[in-house]
């Protein structure tokens, strides 16, 4: 499958990574629209949430939680989270993302 960030959790495709596990991997964004911008992606290719299966929930809580953690690491105490969920919400890259952006 040609998805980008396949290959980036893969890594055959370079990007900034700060975090990886079993479940969730954490990039910076290419193209960042904050001082501090990462990317929290499941290992397993979901296109969208509305993809999303009951036995993603455990994916999809440690998203949360890595998220939480990789701000923390990074000095970040207030910071937005964002999913765009299809391609009219804004979603341009079709592999569950998860978008971690600080304030100032
Ligand atoms: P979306 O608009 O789908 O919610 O967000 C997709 C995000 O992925 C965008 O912020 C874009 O900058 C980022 N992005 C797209 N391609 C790449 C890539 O190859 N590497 C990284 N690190 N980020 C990417
Ligand atoms: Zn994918």
């Amino acid at each position: 499958m040609d998805c980008i960030f396949c290959k980036i959790v893969k890594k055959e495709i370079l990007s900034k990574m700060e975090y990886q596990d079993e479940f969730c991997t954490v990039f910076h964004d290419i193209n960042p629209r904050a001082k501090i911008h990462l990317l929290v992606v499941p290992n397993k290719h979901i296109a969208t949430v509305n993809d999303m299966e009951t036995a993603d929930e455990p994916a999809f809580g440690r998203m949360l939680k890595v998220a939480r953690d990789t701000a923390q690491k990074l000095g970040l105490n207030a910071y937005k989270l964002l999913i765009s969920v299809g391609k009219e919400a804004g979603q341009e890259v079709f592999h569950v993302h998860l978008h971690v952006m600080s304030v100032s």
